[in-house]
């Protein structure tokens, strides 16, 4: 008979980082640049305090465990409130992304059920046109003061966020449950059908905390001053809004504020020490730093993921700018962090660009998710850096199912992720491409990440995608459609021999188109499939 473990049973739960964040970094401040246009600083301990009096507030308008409380609002410091009141108090935060289509964020508010919704003030035209689609929500809350609310509006439901806090006293302690009940939903973006929740529980979210802080992850620590880019709806900023009570570090939050200009000047006025976000982001901060000639006074690491990081951008942050990057990859599917990049021991004397060809990568499984890689049939490939295979997943922030969605997503117990992706034998995982996204010429696969972090290294080139083009013979073959840097001059001929010695000359592009801009998903990525139905009937030189 084996022995029982003689330990304290202590669910895990959102409300204790918060109170822990509350009880040892009190005075820690959350900084946040407001969709009102000013400045506001606020506590770790104001911040519990505040979402106690939200989840009375909740309880008085009536939502009862397992209730879904939408927010359709940037990072700030009153969505990291409703964060905590909503999972705090046995409701379930659902976080929508407004730059989704309105049709599709209505269709998510309807399939979650969502009873209440906290909008931010410049959202609140949006709501007001989809209302009248959303028969099960009862109230729309507008997270401002008195003094910002419209005075006309066509909402018959709308409340004030500070008139809710004000009624309350704050007497409310946070109750204890079972650690797997649900706390939060994202849903993906849904750019093939419908989108579907992933819903998080307390425990997934906890576990996702420690494991996202550790040094071999972001390292974050209470002596840091970290802005997540990264917005609160999509996959909960990374768990940045869980992590950084966890270690109690300073956090700030820059609202709809995300072009290079404006987050330059807040790192700087806010003395920020690390950042996360996608690369599209970190583009435009690069370009507004090296037209001024700007340096960082602050700052000292950057966690991109989301898509590929460009080694052209990983080289600018590190060698311009001292600036540390660190490439990680991850998906709501699971919370999202599932690989960070970080060097071994046994990397210690490698030279700059050694190291850095490393750091490339999507990076090595954080404890708590396993990986592997499979064949057409399901077979396991080798872990050689040669072999690639579809990228399948498990563990203690992944999926099992999908909200509202009988069909499992899961295969042989492992959830596939749609990546395609090698793995070497220390581990490092590097994805390819998204299957769909993958180019398929005459029976070989082109990566067309590759293809574009090719051409991300081109001073002339600003961003570049690769696309599948149709081709008579080969099936398919790569296109670039590139967007020039401002002024820049540079030919289709001169991109397609930058490719020369870079690829196998078989990967080479067929063609080259210039455009003003490249379409991006919601979540700032490129949005491919728009991509290949805008050049669906492209004609190539080679065709
Ligand atoms: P969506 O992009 O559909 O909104 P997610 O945000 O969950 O949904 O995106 C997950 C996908 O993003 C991954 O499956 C992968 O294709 C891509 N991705 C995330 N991080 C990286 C990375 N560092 N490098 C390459 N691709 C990445």
């Amino acid at each position: 008979m084996s022995l029982m473990g003689q330990m304290m049973q202590m669910p895990l739960s959102i409300s204790s980082l918060l109170i822990h964040a509350a009880r040892h970094h009190g005075d820690t401040e959350i900084v946040s640049k407001r969709v009102e246009g000013d400045m506001h600083r606020t506590s770790w301990a104001e911040v519990e305090l505040r979402s106690r009096k939200l989840a009375q507030a909740l309880q008085r308008l009536g939502c009862e465990p397992g209730d879904r409380v939408g927010t359709l609002a940037w990072n700030g410091y009153r969505h990291l409130e409703i964060y905590y009141a909503v999972s705090g108090s046995e409701l379930v935060c659902h976080t929508i992304n407004p730059r989704l289509f309105p049709q599709q964020v209505a269709w998510i508010i309807n399939d979650a059920q969502d009873k209440i919704l906290f909008v931010d003030l410049n959202i609140l035209p949006l709501v007001e046109k989809l209302a009248p689609t959303l028969p099960a929500l009862k109230h729309v809350v507008l997270m401002c003061g008195r003094d910002n609310m419209p005075r006309e509006h066509v909402l018959d439901n709308l409340l004030c966020y500070e008139e809710l806090i004000e009624a309350e006293d704050g007497h409310y302690s946070w109750p204890t449950f079972d650690e797997n009940t649900a706390a939060s939903i994202c849903y993906t973006s849904g750019t093939t059908g419908n989108p579907k929740g992933a819903v998080y529980s307390h425990r997934s979210t906890v576990l996702h905390a420690y494991a996202s802080a550790l040094p071999d992850s972001m390292c974050l620590k209470a002596t840091d001053t970290m802005l997540p880019v990264v917005p609160m709806f999509h996959v909960n900023a990374w768990g940045v809004p869980y992590s950084a009570a966890l270690v109690g570090c300073k956090l700030v939050m820059p609202g709809h504020h995300l072009d290079g200009p404006s987050l330059y000047e807040l790192m700087e006025q806010e003395q920020v020490t690390i950042s996360a976000g996608v690369p599209t982001i970190w583009q435009g901060l690069l370009n507004h730093v090296q037209a001024n000639n700007l340096r960082f006074s602050s700052f000292r690491t950057t966690i991109i993921g989301g898509s590929a990081c460009p080694p052209s951008m990983l080289r600018t942050f590190e060698n311009d700018y001292n600036v540390e990057v660190v490439h990680a990859w991850g998906m709501t599917e699971l919370s999202p962090i599932g690989t960070i990049c970080r060097l071994k021991g046994k990397h210690a004397n490698l030279p700059l660009e050694a190291g850095q060809k490393i750091l490339e990568k999507q990076g090595r499984a954080v404890f708590g998710v396993d990986m592997r890689i499979v064949d057409a049939e399901g077979d396991p490939q080798p872990w050689n850096g040669i072999a690639s295979g579809d990228l399948e997943v498990r563990g203690h922030w992944v999926i099992d199912s999908y909200f509202n969605v009988d069909k499992s997503p899961l295969h042989q117990g492992w959830f596939p992720t749609g990546d395609v992706a090698t793995i070497d034998a220390d581990g490092y995982m590097q994805v390819v491409d998204r299957s769909k996204d993958v180019i398929k010429s005459g029976g070989e696969w082109i990566s067309s990440i590759e293809l574009e972090n090719v051409l991300m290294a081109h001073p002339a080139v600003q961003q570049a995608a690769a696309i599948a083009a149709h081709h008579p013979k080969w099936d398919e073959r790569p296109l670039m459609v590139v967007v020039k840097k401002p002024g820049a001059k540079v030919t289709r001929e001169e991109l397609l021999a930058f490719f020369k010695g870079k690829i196998p000359n078989w990967q080479t592009p067929d063609d080259v188109v210039f455009v003003d801009e490249l379409p991006h998903t919601a979540t700032g990525k490129l949005y491919k499939l728009k991509l290949r139905q805008m050049f669906a009937d492209h004609k190539l030189p080679t065709a």
